[in-house]
């Protein structure tokens, strides 16, 4: 198995409004519950099979326009979680791989949260 996909920790942080994963391979991804729940990869959310496997890392930067919490984040197998919301919402299975590429897409565009 990839150390880079392989989470040791997870830490859902709902008054911090932030979920946090350390990685097998010493990475560590914060990722705002906002831009997690906006860019929920379940076909309804994406709308449509199509655009499966797309986000948008901007909503990982933006100005959250609601608070959302996680209710329950239970792995699937082990190549992914899945993420219940407190708005009823349960259907997004967030691969591990995707949440490692939407840290990096966030870093890349500009995030790094210790740098502010
Ligand atoms: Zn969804």
């Amino acid at each position: 198995m990839n150390n880079k996909f392989t989470p040791v920790s997870i830490d859902v942080g709902n008054s911090e409004q932030t979920f946090t994963i350390e990685w097998a391979d010493g990475h560590k991804t914060v990722l705002p519950l906002f831009g997690l729940r906006k860019n929920c990869p379940c076909v309804t959310c994406r709308g449509g099979h199509d655009m499966m496997g797309r986000y948008e890392p901007q909503l990982f930067l933006v100005q959250p326009t609601r608070i959302y919490k996680i209710v329950s984040a239970e792995p699937v197998g082990n190549h992914a979680i899945r993420i219940k919301w407190d708005d009823g919402h349960n259907a997004g299975m967030y691969k591990w791989e995707l949440i490692r590429h939407m840290d990096e897409s966030v870093e890349r565009i500009g995030g790094g949260k210790s740098e502010k």
